[in-house]
Parts: C-alpha cells; structure tokens; sequence
C-alpha cells in the first residue's frame, strides 16, 4: 500500500473506472469535475518521468474526499498528459504538443464534459512550465467562450502573477497563501519539495539509492533565470535534470506538503461554489442571462 498514491495507477478513483450510467448520474445530480494537467518530462536522475501526473492526480483524490465532507460531490477526470515542455524541451523523456493542439483539445473535452451536465470543471496543473500553464488557461478560456464549458484553473496566486494572469481573473479559482517564496536557494523542479512528495504518493518509483547521494543543484536566482528560458539553457544550468536539493526531501515533508495543498484547493473550490451562482443553478447550464 501506498496510501494518497494508490499504486501506480493514474485511473484509481477516475471516471474511468466508472459505466457510462454512474458517470450520467452523478452529473445529472450537481457533481463538479476535477482534472489534471500535467506533463512526462525528465525529472532528475531519481524520479519517473510522469512526476507532475502522479502527484496532481493523487492530490484530487484527497481533494474528491475533502469535498465530500463538506458536501460537494466530484468526480475525477483521467489526467492529461501531454502538455508542454519549454524547460525540459531539450532532455530526453520530455514530450511536447504545440500550445494550440493542447487548447483546442482541452475546448472539445470540456464542452463534452459540459454535454454530460457537469456543473463546473476545475482544472490543476502538475508542472511549472509557464507556457504550459498560460495554455491551461488559454484552453479553459477558449472553452468558456465557444461553448457551454464552465471551468476554472485552480492555482495559487504567485503562478497566476507569473503567468501573467490579473488576480481577479474570471477563469481563476485561487488557492493557498498569495506569499512571496521561501528564501533560500530555488528548488523548483526535482528538489526537495516534488521528491519528497514522491517519497510518500510512491516511494516504489523513486531511485532512492541514486536520489539519497545527489548534491544540491547550487542554482541562485540567477542561474533560475536562464534555467526558465528553457531548452538547452536549462539542459545547461542542470545537467542531471534537478534545480533543489533531492537528498534534503523526506516522505513525511511530502505528506504534510500533499495534505496542505488538498486542503487548500478543497477550500478553494468550496469558496467559489458559494460565491457563484453560475455553478449552481442547473448541471452543465451556464447562467448567461
Ligand atoms: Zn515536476
């Protein structure tokens, strides 16, 4: 057993899993979406190259039970998976789709969702690619525009602000701290943070033997610049792949980062279904009038 992780596999608790008339019957009865954005990209020496599918999509399965006690029925999405890679565009492992394949994409899987009468499909991402997550917003906007789509981008607000989204946003759902980041050197990818928060979803795929004897990346705020560019100037600043300190993660800090986030989205999502009628009059019917 692996607790939040549920194994390897990425349809546990999905609607996958479910026929066609449990999917139909919790739609018809209110039940919101929850779906995942993330990517397969290198992640260090030490960790599985679909890091940003596993953890997203564990985090909505604690996010479902969250809802649940506070009466909010979600069902889970299976998790998108090929996103966008600037960062890691350049190492192997790391696929990538044009932005506007991705957002056309997502329009047609949201307006089928809101075909089926889902009331409102929040959306996560699992990566920090920027142009990955401008697209998830670009997608989510798209769908809202040309169809019955209703959905949102649950995020916190330093993503939004680097992405260049206005905080009041329509498309936003906030959650978690607007804080500035921990001081310290970055650790941003395949550090201490994501690593340890494998550790505890799937300690059966990290490389613990190789992961226990990595040296910090020593990357400062400068080097994160040119890291951002991306492609071969991240492939420079990180030659093995990770910007943190891997061997510094522990599963413990991983399992009070997961509870903390599930908790915050959960918040998050309870907040803006209050707040907007739009998401409750009638499944799948956006209050346009
Ligand atoms: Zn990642």
């Amino acid at each position: 057993m692996t607790g939040d992780g549920a194994g390897g596999n990425v349809f546990a608790g999905t609607l996958a899993e479910l026929t066609w008339h449990e999917v139909d019957r919790a739609a018809r009865s209110g039940a919101v979406l929850l779906w995942a954005f993330g990517v397969i990209e290198q992640h260090g020496p030490h960790l599985p190259g679909g890091t940003d599918v596993y953890i997203p999509v564990a985090r909505l399965r604690t996010v479902q039970g969250l809802l649940a006690e506070r009466g909010v029925d979600a069902l889970i999405a299976p998790p998108y998976y090929w996103g966008i890679n600037v960062v890691s565009g350049a190492f192997p492992a790391s696929y990538n789709v044009r932005p506007e394949l991705m957002r056309e994409v997502m329009v047609d899987l949201l307006a089928g969702m809101a075909r089926d009468g889902f009331r409102h499909v929040f959306c996560f991402s699992g990566h920090g690619d920027a142009l990955h997550n401008r697209t998830i917003h670009e997608g989510i906007r798209a769908a809202c525009e040309r169809t019955d789509a209703d959905a949102s981008f649950v995020t916190e607000p330093a993503l939004a602000r680097r992405i260049g989204l206005d905080l009041d946003d329509p498309y936003l759902t906030l959650c978690g701290p607007d804080e500035p980041p921990p001081d310290g050197p970055p650790d941003v990818h395949a550090g201490r943070w994501e690593t340890s928060l494998m550790m505890h979803l799937h300690p059966e795929l990290v490389r613990e033997e190789v992961r226990a004897g990595l040296e910090p990346s020593g990357t400062g705020q400068h080097e994160l610049a040119i890291w951002r560019k991306g492609h071969e100037h991240a492939r420079r600043v990180t030659p093995d792949g990770y910007l943190g300190d891997p061997a510094a993660a522990g599963a413990d800090q991983g399992r009070r980062i997961h509870a903390a986030a599930a908790e915050h989205a959960a918040y998050a999502i309870e907040s803006r279904l209050r707040r907007s009628p739009s998401a409750y009059p009638h499944p799948g019917r956006r209050n346009n009038g």
